[in-house]
């Protein structure tokens, strides 16, 4: 661009005009009004990437104190993983953020792994983190990936679906968040591997090893699998913040085994009445998951290392009324919009919350017990709202019992 041609006409208007400008060849030329015109066009297309007050910068990248205070809103309990992951993002995106200043000393990325039961609100805490940093997520779970070339999702299915989610903006997608659930399924079997080799399980520990060290990964734009003369997105994972979960079920043995083995000597001794052998998984070390089975490069990958403990009873009554999106909320909020006024007596909770526990329903299985609850009356109310009737409505506790008979709470477990 930039020659000036007189004389020719416009490839686009096809008109002669004072101003022409020639593309590099001298083939292409357009004059002033068309550049005038395809200027306004641009500029009436929507934004694809976020405003300049929507993406982070240091100024508005929120402190570790405040991504906790959001995580409270959202998600009961777990203050231990709320602050190393407060802390761990907030890093994350410092690091990020100063790339763009030309600094010597390299922060070395974050990547965060999150052990803990199923339902305990690891999944939760990634996503209201994406959440409050509007940047883009995406979910996978690791017992879907194989290893390329295999049966079953690619690990560059991860990518294709936090591309999706910033609406194909890869450099909006490249400072996304990825939450790998059930990182632990895909250990190997055992640790010594001398004579059977569990290659299923460590090739896909290879491939996702990749992404998290950070490589440019070709992407198929429309997910599926590769072809030949398909145009392949190229994704930086370099800037991607992978948190990765799981409930590594019996890992309280291998750590029980390591502080056994550590605790010699009067002062271990000491140490050792002092453990909470209630709770050993705040005893996690990267040890204790190399000994699980994860090949020590992925653990390396995932140096923030944190722990959610089980819910107890209060923690799962304050699930139902606590979050900003508590279910009660949400019931309440439905049925206001129909005009009635809708009240949990506490004791109605309580015994919810029994049920959860009795039939090991966990966190998760609130939210069918509320629906079995409240369907026949989402049901019925609003048809009496047009004849005028009943503006309030309160569950008691005998109409939950009545709703949850042994019956569908067997239907609920078996369902869970
Ligand atoms: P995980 O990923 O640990 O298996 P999830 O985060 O998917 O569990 O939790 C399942 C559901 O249970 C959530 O969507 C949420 O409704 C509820 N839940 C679980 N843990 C909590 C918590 N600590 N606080 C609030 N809700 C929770």
């Amino acid at each position: 661009m930039g020659k000036r041609n007189y004389g020719n006409t416009c490839s686009f208007c096809g008109r002669s005009m004072p101003s022409m400008f020639s593309g590099m060849d001298n083939d292409v030329l357009i004059c002033n009004e068309c550049i005038e015109q395809g200027h306004q066009m641009v500029s009436a297309l929507p934004k694809k990437s976020a405003s300049k007050e929507d993406s982070l910068n240091m100024e508005n990248l929120p402190t570790p104190a405040e991504i906790k205070e959001f995580l409270d809103l959202y998600v009961i309990g777990q203050d231990e993983a709320k602050r190393f992951l407060s802390v761990a993002v907030y890093n994350h995106y410092k690091r990020v953020l100063q790339e763009i200043s030309n600094d010597d000393v390299e922060i070395e990325k974050s990547n965060i792994l999150l052990v803990g039961s199923t339902g305990t609100g690891k999944t939760l805490l990634a996503r209201t983190i994406a959440k409050m940093l509007k940047v883009p997520f995406a979910i996978g779970d690791a017992t879907a990936l194989t290893q390329a070339g295999y049966v079953g999702e690619d690990v560059e299915s991860l990518l294709v679906r936090l591309l999706q989610d910033a609406d194909y903006d890869v450099n909006k997608a490249q400072r996304g968040i990825i939450f790998i659930d059930e990182i632990d399924k895909i250990a190997r079997k055992s640790e010594n591997m001398s004579i059977t080799r569990d290659v299923s399980g460590e090739g896909v520990q290879q491939s996702l090893l990749k992404m998290l060290e950070g490589s440019i990964v070709n992407v198929p734009p429309q997910g599926g699998r590769k072809h030949p003369d398909q145009e392949l997105i190229h994704v930086d994972t370099k800037n991607i913040l992978f948190i990765c979960g799981g409930a590594f079920d019996g890992i309280e043995q291998k750590i029980s085994q390591r502080m056994n083995t550590q605790v010699v000597g009067f002062a271990a001794q000491q140490q050792a009445a002092q453990v909470d052998k209630n709770n050993l998984l705040q005893y996690i070390a990267p040890q204790d998951l190399k000994s699980y089975g994860l090949i020590p490069e992925i653990i390396g990958r995932l140096p923030v290392l944190t722990y959610l403990q089980p819910l107890n009873r209060d923690a799962l009554r304050n699930i139902l009324t606590e979050p900003k999106n508590a279910l009660t909320k949400q019931y309440k909020k439905l049925m206001a919009m129909d005009g009635v006024a809708l009240t949990f007596d506490d004791e109605a909770l309580d015994y919810i919350v029994d049920k959860a526990l009795e039939y090991k329903l966990g966190a998760r299985g609130l939210r069918g017990l509320m629906e079995s609850v409240m369907t026949d009356l989402m049901f019925e109310l609003p048809s009496r709202k047009k004849i005028g009737t009943s503006q309030s409505f309160t569950i008691t506790k005998e109409y939950v019992a009545q709703k949850l008979g042994v019956q569908k709470l067997v239907q609920l477990k078996n369902a869970g």
